[in-house]
């Protein structure tokens, strides 16, 4: 079952049947297609409130919100950022902003005020939502490191809050009490963006993801669309929305795919092991999404024996590799579940390839397994070297093909070139292989991209910062493995010429900086950064070097 031939190009599929998709649609009135099927089933349940709408609540909610947007002043093709934890005014403002044509990008709330300021930038966002706290690192310019006039709120872009307006901010009634007759006519195409999410990718730094009516619809097709009725999800579930919605992957797997299937989300503002349990074994959550930290406290914490974790039929791991060990001491925990994987990327819509929830249990597919590739998408492995398409159990780099994939990188050609090639195979940069039962392993990653928990750590965004320092000469920045994160940021730093800097001084410098999970946690001096001829940083020799520390110098 090996195939070697180099001249042609083995393509892996899904091992169920493609399936119809019209993807024409456009992404909202896609995922509320069948809500006169369910008007009255919970959609969204606030975690801790117990407020919960209903299907036809929330899509009023939504059509309310996209008039209040319009009124406003944004216009289809406009982007507005979401800058929120998870929340009801979260899922109202991404399908209100769908729904005039205008693009979201998502940004996470703990990002520092350069980080904020950098995707802001880069995606011409006019209006902002977020809660009163984070307001002050809106106007706080002091960390941005610009000469550029920075854009003031109410002058220059509208700043909306959820709580109690701060000054200069509007509060987000004035969206969700707007009038829906003031929902403008929009004709939108299927390749115009919805989504813009940030990601580094395979190399370099966070850059706008264009995702599209059609590639976010075609995803959750692939997911839930279909005949078989344990597919993933289905209507009456209660799905798990503890992931962060700024995230890809909760906001497609989790809040679009149950808006298309007619499940509730429970939606969890922040992760708290012993909240969690509780919201579990009131609302009977029968789906959750995770991802491997969350696994761990799930298999680990010994609170979780104290609760009833019956209703779970479902538990789906995805954002980072989760260890064999780790799976079979969950299943001790959810004895009555389907436990698999899901193998997602920002850029590929997100999702390749997941578990398929419909095999007799227990545990359908094997350990360590992504499952098997997305319906109505072709995946292939290509030897890294020589690009020739690898067959059954030879590990390469993982590419795929389809509908749902990216547009491309916002205004950036040249990246969007180096990752989606001429005959439209987007290449991910983690290898790995197809085995006879037609499933998806990872087994490592080509690219640079580190892996925090789940979060992306780009090493190109914190090695500009640390050349920056004044008495830095030279950075680089790799992965670390570490047994509750994943895998944490090491820096190599090379010292300027005659200067003082301790390991300290290099930490709290990046930490002041960045996010909590971008925050580097070793710090190794050394004499030069490993290099190629064309001056690429030979990461591969810094990464062996760490796993023989006395090599280090
Ligand atoms: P992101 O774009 O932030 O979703 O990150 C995508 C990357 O996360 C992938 O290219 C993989 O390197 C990694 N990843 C996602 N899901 C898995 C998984 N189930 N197993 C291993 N790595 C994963």
């Amino acid at each position: 079952n090996t195939n070697t031939n180099t001249n042609t190009t083995h393509v892996f599929k899904s091992k169920l049947p493609d399936i119809p998709i019209s993807n024409h649609l456009p992404l909202h009135t896609y995922c509320f297609q069948n809500v006169s099927d369910f008007p009255d089933n919970p959609c969204l349940i606030v975690g801790s409130t117990s407020k919960t709408y209903s299907f036809a609540d929330t899509h009023l909610l939504c059509r309310k919100t996209a008039a209040g947007l319009s009124n406003l002043g944004i216009k289809q093709g406009d982007v507005i950022m979401i800058l929120l934890q998870n929340c009801a005014e979260f899922v109202f403002a991404f399908m209100g902003a769908s729904m005039i044509g205008a693009v979201t990008t998502t940004a996470n709330p703990f990002y520092t005020s350069s980080e904020i300021f950098k995707q802001f930038k880069a995606s011409r966002a006019k209006l902002i939502i977020t809660l009163s706290q984070y307001v002050d690192k809106l106007r706080d310019t002091t960390t941005t490191n610009t000469d550029e006039k920075i854009p003031k709120i109410g002058q220059d872009f509208t700043v909306i809050t959820i709580d109690e307006p701060p000054k200069n901010c509007l509060h987000f009634t004035l969206l969700s009490e707007a009038n829906e007759k003031d929902l403008p006519e929009v004709s939108i195409d299927p390749d115009d963006p919805v989504a813009l999410p940030f990601s580094s990718g395979t190399t370099g730094l966070p850059k706008g993801v264009v995702l599209t009516h059609k590639s976010l619809m075609t995803s959750v097709a692939q997911q839930v669309d279909g005949e078989n009725p344990n597919l993933y999800l289905k209507q009456q579930d209660v799905v798990l929305c503890v992931l962060p919605l700024f995230h890809i992957y909760s906001l497609n797997s989790v809040l679009l795919c149950s808006l298309r299937a007619g499940a509730g989300v429970l939606l969890m503002h922040k992760f708290e092991i012993g909240v969690l349990l509780e919201l579990i074994q009131q609302h009977k959550v029968s789906v959750a999404a995770v991802v491997p930290p969350l696994v761990l406290a799930l298999a680990k914490n010994p609170m979780v024996a104290k609760f009833d974790l019956g209703s779970i039929r479902m538990v789906l791991s995805g954002a980072a590799p989760l260890g064999k060990e780790l799976e079979e001491a969950l299943r001790s925990r959810v004895p009555q579940a389907i436990l698999g994987q899901g193998y997602g990327m920002t850029e590929a819509g997100p999702v390749l390839s997941m578990c398929l929830g419909f095999a007799k249990k227990p545990y359908p597919t094997k350990s360590g397994s992504c499952g098997t590739v997305v319906r109505n998408a072709e995946l292939k492995v290509i030897d890294p070297e020589t690009g020739c398409s690898l067959g059954y159990n030879h590990p390469g780099e993982i590419c795929i093909r389809g509908p749902q994939i990216m547009k491309g990188y916002l205004n950036d050609d040249e990246a969007t070139a180096n990752t989606i090639d001429v005959e439209g195979w987007l290449h991910t940069g983690d290898i790995g292989y197809v085995d006879d039962d037609d499933e998806v392993f990872i087994v490592d990653r080509v690219k640079e991209i580190i892996k925090f928990k789940g979060f992306q750590v780009p090493p190109a965004e914190l090695e500009a910062l640390l050349i920056n320092h004044s008495s830095i000469a030279d950075a680089a920045v790799v992965p670390q493995k570490d047994e509750v994160a994943g895998e944490v940021p090491v820096a190599f730093v090379v010292r300027s010429n005659g200067f003082e800097l301790t390991e300290e001084a290099v930490k709290e410098y990046i930490a002041k900086q960045v996010v909590f999970y971008k925050r580097v946690h070793k710090v190794y001096f050394v004499h030069a950064i490993p290099k190629s001829p064309s001056g690429k940083i030979l990461r591969k020799d810094l990464r062996a070097k760490l796993a023989a520390p006395s090599t280090i110098s």
